[in-house]
């Protein structure tokens, strides 16, 4: 082969190559748009999982593709860039990493200057000034927290304080939770006593029941003592069930939360699917008249095997590793706790069988079938796509239809070879440098 075979071989890989990377630019408008219009929520947990399911990319790829997808969407200088086939898929990508709508021609200007690796250079310096402005502004926030505790003329204690966003949360969450505690009690006490007229009708102001709350907390705090305890202990659902609504959630009966909340008769049976359970029994006058020993739902043996078998998720994509066990056919039902009658759901996946209406049997062959709410099948592989029989040849056509001019010189880097100083490319681009 002469080298000028080579040469023209060379300049082939070079504009399929600009036309491959025009393709993705109208790929990922594709993605974002169906991301947007929330095509993939057919029993996936987001678009990059029905992507890697639908396309058989793996999911750091697919994540990426959506990540990208969306950055464009407010970045349309690259975007344009993309589609031209003038920056590569790989520089776009290095540069919506840290491109703003303000920054997005200095940073296109970098693309198309630069060769990938001085892109990826720059992006990673430009990423430490973000990360260092942000982390001045974090500490700013923290060192601006504070509390004050102080007593007024009259003798009431007065609160003023900055706390930082999460411990804000926190103490929201906190309130909220002791704020319902004790309307619950006062619901109670008021329905339970003959109200007297000087009390009863008025309801406490939203400030009056934070006020409450906060008092609540402290008591709580001191009552049993500051320190939490393991994760797994401080929270625990306690869900009591009628045994009929778990055989057949039309059936007249309650499922109620331990402080009183109704859930749906879907609900109860995903959390009695997995869990520990106590059974009592009620006399008809409501007398609680025998209580069993409290036993897991699913032995540890069988939970075991089921691990091992399963692996993960077995909803269609998905493939999570760790989840609940699912009998197939409801043990209140009469369904057996056995391998075959057991399937291993995320958390995700589980309440879309219990409370989305999608459906899962086990075929006699042994194999899952899942099937969406309407009935459609869900596979566990996609049906392969349609494609022409020159897939080159049909994406050159139709980019020549759109008037798309692609060569082996349009991708060619601005460079001419000069040494790149990173410090002070980033010095003056960066709008937060310095
Ligand atoms: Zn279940
Ligand atoms: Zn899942």
């Amino acid at each position: 082969m002469d080298m000028r075979s080579l040469d023209r071989l060379g300049d082939e890989i070079a504009e399929l190559s600009a036309h491959l990377d025009a393709a993705t630019a109208h790929l990922l408008d594709l993605i974002r748009e169906f991301d947007a219009r929330g095509g993939w929520n057919t029993g996936f947990r987001s678009c990059a999982a029905w992507l890697a399911w639908r396309v058989g990319l793996d999911p750091g790829a697919a994540r990426e593709r959506v990540r990208v997808a969306h950055a464009l969407g407010t970045l349309p200088l690259l975007a344009r860039a993309l589609a031209r086939g003038e920056l590569s898929y790989a520089k776009v990508r290095a540069l919506t990493r840290v491109a703003t709508p303000e920054t997005e021609a200095r940073l296109l200007a970098v693309g198309r200057a630069g060769t990938a690796a001085h892109v990826e250079r720059i992006v990673r310096g430009w990423r430490r000034v973000d990360r260092k402005a942000e982390a001045r502004e974090t500490a700013r926030r923290h060192a601006s927290r504070a509390l004050h505790v102080y007593q007024d003329e009259d003798g009431m204690v007065v609160i003023r304080g900055r706390l930082a966003p999460e411990v804000g949360a926190l103490l929201v969450q906190a309130l909220t939770a002791a704020r319902e505690a004790l309307y619950q009690q006062r619901r109670a006490d008021v329905s339970a006593e003959t109200p007297s007229p000087d009390v009863s009708a008025k309801t406490p102001t939203m400030a009056e029941q934070q006020a409450d709350a906060l008092a609540l907390l402290a008591e709580t705090a001191l009552h049993s003592g500051i320190d939490p305890g393991a994760p797994g202990e401080r929270y625990q659902v306690v869900v009591h069930v009628d045994a009929p609504v778990l055989a057949d959630p039309d059936a007249p009966g309650q499922s109620v939360l331990e402080d009183g909340t109704h859930v749906s008769a879907e609900t109860s049976r995903r959390l009695a699917c997995d869990a520990s359970r106590v059974v009592m029994r009620h006399a008809p006058d409501g007398q609680v008249v025998e209580v069993g020993a409290r036993t897991r739902t699913i032995p540890p043996a069988i939970r075991r095997a089921l691990h091992h078998r399963d692996r993960g998720c077995r909803f269609p994509g998905c493939g999570l590793p760790f989840g609940q066990g699912h009998h197939i056919r409801h043990w209140a039902h009469g369904g057996p706790t056995t391998l075959s009658n057991l399937a291993l759901l995320c958390r995700r996946h589980h309440r879309a069988v219990h409370e989305e209406g999608y459906q899962v049997d086990r075929q006699p062959d042994g194999e899952l079938r899942f099937r969406r709410p309407d009935g459609r099948l869900l596979p566990e592989v996609p049906p392969p796509a349609a494609i022409p029989a020159d897939p080159v040849q049909a994406l050159l056509a139709r980019h020549d239809a759109q008037g798309l001019r692609l060569h082996a010189r349009t991708a060619i880097p601005g460079w001419l070879g000069e040494r790149l100083n990173v410090g002070w490319a980033i010095d003056v681009m960066h709008p937060l440098a310095g």
